[in-house]
């Protein structure tokens, strides 16, 4: 069995391979932005610029957006068969394994469920959070298009009493939940 580390991949950044470069165990994967499984088993970095996705023809990663470490491919335990062709499964991985955000093919739903976890760890009121948490989950089931007022609604309260869920990694989960129109309005940019 070989590990992968940074001195047999000098082309991989810092933080792709998990535990400091060293590696944790996975190979890594290949992901279309839509859950599309391409590849599973990159022994090196698959680096950038990795085309489109062949079954709906989203972009196609080869990292977490969030934080940069390789998407989990197959065990460095198992031996793939060579030429595997992609089956364009949806990744089983909803979430980043290190930092945790979901990935650009999670649901609504999941996406709802990670900011319900952020919001436990604001230092915020009880009642602050009582009514963000409803909030949430009102904007996880309105059909957006045709709710851009009671989205925005439900924004402004939401930064009103939770401004935590606006900062940077939170903020672009939120922003996929709702309409750019209703983004723009409350959070503005
Ligand atoms: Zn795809
Ligand atoms: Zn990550």
């Amino acid at each position: 069995m070989t590990t992968p580390h940074s001195t047999t991949d000098p082309t991989a950044p810092a933080s792709f391979w998990g535990r400091d470069g060293r590696g944790d165990g996975f190979r890594a994967a290949t992901v279309c932005r839509q859950g599309h499984q391409q590849a599973t088993a990159y022994e090196a970095y698959p680096g950038k610029n990795l085309g489109s996705c062949s079954e709906c023809g989203d972009l196609v990663l080869g990292e977490c957006p969030e934080c940069g470490l390789r998407i989990k491919g197959r065990s460095w335990a198992i031996t793939p068969r060579p030429g595997q062709r992609p089956t364009y499964d949806e990744h089983p991985n909803k979430f980043c394994d290190r930092c945790s955000v979901p990935y650009p093919w999670a649901s609504d739903e999941q996406r709802v469920r990670w900011l319900l976890s952020l919001l436990n760890d604001l230092d915020i009121s009880d009642e602050d959070r009582a009514v963000v948490s409803e909030h949430l989950k009102q904007l996880q089931t309105l059909a957006a298009k045709d709710n851009v007022r009671r989205e925005s609604k439900l924004l402004t309260e939401i930064k009103k009493r939770a401004p935590g869920l606006f900062v940077a990694g939170a903020g672009k989960i939120l922003e996929r939940l709702v309409s750019d129109e209703a983004w723009r309005m409350v959070a503005g940019g």
